[in-house]
Order: structure tokens, then C-alpha cells, then sequence
């Protein structure tokens, strides 16, 4: 199903941005310095840096927050109302 595909990349992109996280931990010179995560938006393919500190990182996660770059929209909102399957009558 498509549907699942596209679920799948969102999750990949979490992943992948953890992996971000935890070498930019490693390899953290200052607080204040900047790592490009991946934008986990709902457009296939997008890929688009975001830039942030890891406080800014682990805020966003702390919410429950995806990671977006300017005006995308995350993918649990543009895939629509999952829990409403068209009902054969
Ligand atoms: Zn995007």
C-alpha cells in the first residue's frame, strides 16, 4: 500500500535525524552550534536541511514536534484522517 510506503519513509526520516543527533552529541564543539537534520515533511523525497542546535532538537522531540523546514507540513497531518475508510454501502 502507498500509504504504508509513505509512513515508512517518515519513520526512516526519525531515524536517520537520531543518527544526526547522536554524532552531532558526539562531536559538539559549543552549545550553540548548528546541524542539518532532514525535514520529515509529507512531500516524497523533500530531504531539505533544517538547521539546529540540539537544544533546539531535543525541544522539538519533547513536544512530540516533527522536524520541518520552513512551511512543510508534517506527514500525520497531509495524509488525512486515516480512522475514516470509505465504507462500501
Ligand atoms: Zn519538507
Amino acid at each position: 500500500m502507498p500509504e504504508h510506503a509513505d509512513r515508512g519513509i517518515e519513520e526512516l526520516l526519525v531515524e536517520v535525524n537520531e543518527v544526526i543527533r547522536e554524532i552531532a552529541a558526539k562531536h559538539v564543539v559549543s552549545a550553540g552550534e548548528h546541524w542539518d537534520f532532514l525535514c520529515e515533511c509529507s512531500i516524497r523525497g523533500c530531504l531539505e536541511p533544517v538547521s539546529l542546535t540540539l537544544a533546539e532538537y531535543a525541544a522539538l522531540r519533547a513536544e512530540g514536534e516533527s522536524v520541518l523546514a520552513r512551511d512543510h507540513r508534517p506527514a500525520r497531518l497531509a495524509m488525512g484522517p486515516a480512522a475514516a475508510p470509505a465504507r462500501a454501502a
